[in-house]
C-alpha cells in the first residue's frame, strides 16, 4: 500500500486540472510544483476558439473537448466556491474577413457539415468595431469562451494549499525513486506520477517543440463590448477596460524577450490613427510546448510514470479532456493487472 495513489509533477493547466479531477473524485494525491520554473499557462490569454488559422479550419475535436471543457471548469469553480458559477465566461468571436474573396470562400464553407452551426457572415455595422485595414465583414463564432488563467490557476493552487496538498519544491529526476508497483519521492511513495511539466519536462524528447508568444496590453483602443476580435491576431477587451493584443507564434524559440518585431507583428492589422491613441501597460512573453502535429501528448513512459503535454496553443480547451483520459489510461492498466 503506498502512501498516495498519484503524484503530478508540475501546477500549469494541465496539473491544475488533473489535481482538481482527482480532488473531486476523492483520490489520494499530492502536487509537486516550482513558482521559479517556466509556466505557459500563467502567460496565456485563456481564448477557447473553434475555429482557428488564417483559413479558419476546426479546431481537433472541438465537439468533444468544449463540452467537456465548459462543463468540467463549471464543477471544479463549484467544488472551490461552493456555489453556481464557472471559470470561462463566453464571448463571441469575431474574424475579420478583408476582401470578397474571404467573404466567399467562408461562405462556401459554412456550408459544410459542422461549420453551419458554427459561423455566420456579418458586415460589420458597429463604426467602434473598424480597427484593421481593410475590413469586410465578420466571420462570428458564438461558441468560442475565455478563462483567465491565473486566476483559475490561483484558485486551484490555495484550494490544494488549504488541504495541504501542494508541495512548494523544485522537481529533480534523480529524487524520484522506482519501488514496486510504484514511486518513492523524498520519502513518500506513490502508486503512479504524472508528469505536467510542460516544455521542461524530462521525458519528452523531440516531438516537443518551444513555440515562443508576445503579448501586449494597451489602453486607449475604442470600447466595442465584449466581443473578441480577430485578424491573424486578436483583440480581447479585459475586465479593466484595456484590450490585451497577441501573439506571435515564434516556433523553436524558448526565451520571454520582447521585442519590436513582435510588437509591430501584433499590432499590424490596425488602422493607423487606432495605433496611434494606443498606449502600452503591460507586456509579456511565454513559451507554449507544442508538438509538430498539434496534437498533445498522453502517453505511459515506462510503468507507473505517465505524462501529460504538447497542449500547444489549445491548453485551456485540451487540458480538461487530457487529464480525463490519462485517468482512464492509468485506471484501465490497473484493472488488467489485477
Ligand atoms: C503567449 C501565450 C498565449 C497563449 N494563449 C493561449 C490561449 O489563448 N488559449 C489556450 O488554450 N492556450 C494558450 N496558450 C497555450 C497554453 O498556455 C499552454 O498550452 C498550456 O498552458 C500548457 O500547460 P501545461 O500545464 O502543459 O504547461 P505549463 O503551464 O508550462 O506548466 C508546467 C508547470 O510545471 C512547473 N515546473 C516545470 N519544471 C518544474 C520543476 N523542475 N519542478 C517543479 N515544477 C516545475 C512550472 O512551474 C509550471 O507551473 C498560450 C501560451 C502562450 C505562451
Amino acid at each position: 500500500m503506498k502512501d498516495f495513489q498519484f503524484l503530478i509533477l508540475g501546477h500549469g493547466l494541465v496539473g491544475a486540472c488533473l489535481a482538481s479531477n482527482l480532488s473531486m473524485n476523492n483520490e489520494t494525491f499530492r502536487v509537486l510544483h516550482s513558482e521559479d520554473k517556466h509556466c505557459a499557462s500563467e502567460k496565456a490569454a485563456g481564448l477557447m476558439n473553434p475555429v482557428t488559422g488564417r483559413r479558419m479550419a476546426l479546431t481537433w475535436n472541438h465537439e468533444i473537448l468544449f463540452p467537456f471543457a465548459k462543463n468540467f471548469y463549471s464543477k471544479v469553480w463549484m467544488h472551490i466556491h461552493k456555489e453556481d458559477g464557472n471559470f470561462l465566461s463566453k464571448r463571441t468571436i469575431r474574424k475579420a474577413l478583408h476582401s470578397i474573396e474571404e467573404v466567399n470562400f467562408l461562405a462556401a464553407k459554412s456550408a459544410w457539415n459542422g461549420y453551419s452551426e458554427l459561423i455566420e457572415i456579418e458586415e460589420n455595422t458597429n463604426p467602434q468595431m473598424e480597427i484593421f485595414n481593410k475590413l469586410q465583414s465578420w466571420a462570428i463564432t458564438n461558441d468560442g469562451a475565455r478563462m483567465n488563467v491565473p486566476n483559475f490557476l490561483f484558485a486551484c493552487r490555495k484550494n490544494l494549499e488549504s488541504a495541504g496538498k501542494i508541495i512548494l519544491a523544485d522537481f529533480e529526476i534523480e529524487d524520484l525513486r522506482k519501488i514496486k508497483n510504484g514511486w518513492e519521492w523524498k520519502g513518500s511513495t506513490f502508486e503512479n506520477v504524472v508528469s505536467c511539466l510542460g516544455i521542461d519536462c524530462p521525458w519528452v524528447g523531440p516531438e516537443l517543440k518551444p513555440v515562443k508568444g508576445q503579448m501586449y496590453e494597451f489602453s486607449g483602443m475604442p470600447d466595442w463590448g465584449q466581443d473578441i476580435l480577430k485578424t491573424d491576431k486578436f483583440m480581447i477587451p479585459l475586465e479593466n477596460g484595456n484590450v490585451l493584443a497577441g501573439s506571435t507564434y515564434e516556433r523553436d524559440v524558448r526565451n520571454h524577450i520582447l521585442d519590436e518585431a513582435g510588437l509591430e507583428e501584433v499590432t499590424s492589422d490596425l488602422l493607423p490613427h487606432i495605433k496611434q491613441n494606443l498606449k502600452l501597460e503591460k507586456a509579456w512573453a511565454g513559451v507554449r510546448p507544442t508538438t509538430l502535429d498539434r496534437l498533445p501528448v498522453i502517453k505511459k513512459i515506462e510503468d507507473n510514470l505517465f505524462c501529460i503535454n504538447g497542449m500547444g496553443t489549445k491548453g485551456v480547451s485540451l487540458a480538461p479532456w487530457a487529464a480525463q483520459e490519462i485517468i482512464r489510461i492509468i485506471k484501465e492498466e490497473q484493472e488488467a493487472k489485477h
